[in-house]
């Protein structure tokens, strides 16, 4: 059988402090885990919608192997995308996970271009 893994890392978002007042309901610390194609919330910890749909573009970049000279790989630090809430939010490479592509698509791999 064709080994067809293949892997991602796994994310930690967490929500960091700055010297400019937070006007939205983020803690600093509070956080949430990106495991393929999972977000997972600890228990008691909530999360701003708006704040998540500005990091979600983001978050299948930063899961996969990257150029060295890509922003995506340097940039970690991610605005509130309200304009006068003090917050960021860090994603962070925490570990890696092997998927099977079989398990992921029903498409068959491509080893082409595009
Ligand atoms: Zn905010």
């Amino acid at each position: 059988m064709m080994n067809d893994t293949f892997t991602l890392y796994n994310l930690r978002v967490e929500v960091i402090e700055t010297d400019k007042p937070m006007v939205c309901g983020h803690n600093a610390g509070d956080y949430f885990l990106v495991i393929g194609e999972d977000i997972i919330f600890p228990e008691n910890n909530s999360f701003s919608m708006y704040a998540l749909s500005s990091i979600l573009p983001l978050l299948p970049a930063k899961q996969r192997m990257l150029h060295p000279n890509d922003w995506m790989l340097s940039d970690s630090v991610i605005a509130c995308p309200d304009p006068n809430c003090g917050a960021v939010f860090k994603i962070t490479r925490i570990d890696t996970k092997e998927f099977s592509h079989s398990e992921c698509t029903v498409e068959p791999i491509h080893k082409g271009e595009g």
